[in-house]
């Protein structure tokens, strides 16, 4: 007999095997809204209100409901009680400017938005039917509440939209059924060998490709979730010594706060042994790998994948055969992307593109049928990222093919910014390209060609009012003039070389 995969199988399973055990623990010295600890019990009994609430509300199945939020313990507890009872999820980076957000609400068509108190200047300034404060609409949390059930549970039907900056200058909305998230969150448990003695810290936000799957992967095996709020190194091992956390996926940003926290760190650093670190969003150069073995004491693994691939495309952990090889070696072979996951198959064409296909690529981008063709021409999902498959089978990333920018772990589509720069009186032409940094990975740079007397700091001001920060330009260089084909189209690999020069990785 045949039963559909959805998302709420996780919180099912871990309501009836460990319905005692502390699910989620939050921020520690929050004070409302934080619901401190709660049990996997009541973690259910609040996602069964939230969802009885958007029943009440009218909102029907496949309505949307954005969320803009913090991480918190509330947020958590929203996947579940939104997606679970058959509503689609639009997590919001709580980064976002006001009319960035807007946009995203309003493309979406959410019905909904809830709100973190720390964001309610934001909500107030929307115009849809539903807003509430999590933490603050007690009916959201009402024990007791019993939802409707969802009538005919579909593992096809779309579980959450997730707004990426991508290759077009507004954000698109990936689509990802209950069928992908299942997949995704059990093909990287499976990986990553985590169960139930696992304590798991969200240093990631949760917005993001969901927080790589946690939500879900981690609930489904009874692990213990962590909140943190703010990626600050000390917190970051208070945390882990305090809660016993073992594992965290991380963005190199994180990784270099956990080292600057090591190196000021009274006596020995926790989690020796214990903790893995599971880093994503970029290539971490072999020295910071090695420094993680050396300095931490913990397991170094890297994934490579994309919010429209929910996200897993390959991973790589320490293997038996590598256990003689040096630390220096190690880290060599750990630098890499990684091999295909489970159920995912990978390949580079002719131009070097990574190509990808697996049973959790995005359906579609909501209400952008062309986009959706380019992105799956073939019948497989092109990255976007350029790399090679080493004699090993496994996947190295050292190019991008589409014209993002990853600063700091957040995406940046260069066109976003150069239409923000372009609407400037005094700019003439402009180009935005990442460039290397040690504290960013890519810093946002803008070539500009300037039409009269203009400084960079009225620039990035200008930008300010648009765009969240960290899409701004950090730097401006202006320039004479820019590089362009015959057909006027501006040449980024020459605008880029000159940053770019003698590295190996064209991306970082
Ligand atoms: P996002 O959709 O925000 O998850 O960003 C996906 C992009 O992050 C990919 O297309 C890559 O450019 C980059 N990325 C993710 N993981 C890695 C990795 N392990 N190595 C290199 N780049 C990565």
């Amino acid at each position: 007999m045949y039963y559909p995969l959805t998302v709420r199988d996780f919180l099912d399973r871990a309501e009836t095997v460990y319905p005692d055990r502390v699910g989620v623990v939050d921020e520690p010295d929050q004070p409302a809204p934080s619901l401190g600890s709660l049990t996997y019990r009541e973690i259910a009994a609040n996602a069964r209100a939230q969802a009885a609430k958007l029943d009440a509300l009218g909102v029907p199945v496949g309505g949307r409901v954005a969320v803009v939020s913090q991480n918190s313990a509330r947020l958590l507890t929203s996947f579940f009680g939104v997606s679970g009872w058959g509503r689609v999820l639009v997590p919001v980076n709580f980064r976002l400017s006001l009319p960035e957000i807007e946009y995203i609400v309003g493309h979406s068509g959410a019905e909904v938005v809830y709100a973190d108190p720390a964001l309610k200047d934001k909500l107030d300034a929307l115009d849809v039917p539903h807003k509430l404060v999590l933490g603050e609409d007690d009916d959201l949390y009402l024990p007791g509440a019993e939802p409707r059930p969802w009538a005919e549970p579909n593992e096809a039907a779309t579980a959450t939209i997730n707004y990426t900056s991508g290759t077009t200058a507004r954000p698109k909305g990936v689509q990802l059924t209950h069928r992908n998230l299942w997949l995704n969150a059990t093909v990287f448990g499976l990986h990553m060998g985590i169960g139930d003695r696992d304590v798991y810290l969200h240093t990631l936000p949760m917005f993001h490709a969901n927080g790589w799957g946690m939500p879900y992967a981690m609930t489904g095996v009874g692990a213990q979730h962590v909140v943190l709020r703010q990626v600050d190194g000390t917190e970051i091992l208070r945390r882990v010594e305090e809660y016993g956390v073992t594992a965290m996926c991380a963005a190199p940003a994180v990784v270099s706060a956990a080292l600057e926290g090591a190196a000021s760190w009274d006596g020995e650093v926790p989690g020796r042994d214990r903790v893995r670190i599971i880093v994503a969003g970029a290539p971490p150069p072999t020295r910071t790998i090695e420094r993680v073995l050396d300095e931490l004491g913990w397991e170094f693994c890297q994934i490579y994948g994309l919010t429209e691939t929910s996200p897993l495309v390959t991973s790589n952990r320490m293997r038996a055969e590598w256990d003689d090889l040096s630390a220096h070696e190690r880290a060599q072979r750990l630098g890499r992307a990684g091999a295909p996951a489970l159920g995912v198959r990978v390949s580079v064409d002719a131009e070097g593109e990574v190509l990808t296909s697996s049973n959790h690529n995005l359906d579609g981008y909501w209400e952008q049928p062309d986009e959706t063709a380019r992105v799956q021409a073939g019948g497989t999902f092109h990255t976007g990222d350029g790399g090679y498959l080493d004699d090993d089978g496994y996947l190295v990333i050292s190019d991008r093919k589409k014209d993002v920018i990853i600063s700091g772990g957040e995406n940046v589509s260069s066109i976003e910014v150069e239409d923000a720069l372009m609407s400037h009186p005094k700019v003439k032409e402009v180009a935005v390209i990442g460039i290397p940094d040690d504290k960013w990975g890519e810093l946002v740079t803008a070539l500009v060609v300037p039409d009269g007397e203009v400084t960079a700091e009225e620039l990035i001001a200008h930008c300010r009012t648009n765009l969240a920060g960290y899409k701004c330009p950090k730097r401006v260089d202006f320039v004479d003039e820019l590089a362009r084909t015959a057909t006027g189209k501006l040449q980024k690999f020459k605008l880029r070389q000159p940053y770019w020069e003698g590295r190996e990785r064209q991306v970082n």
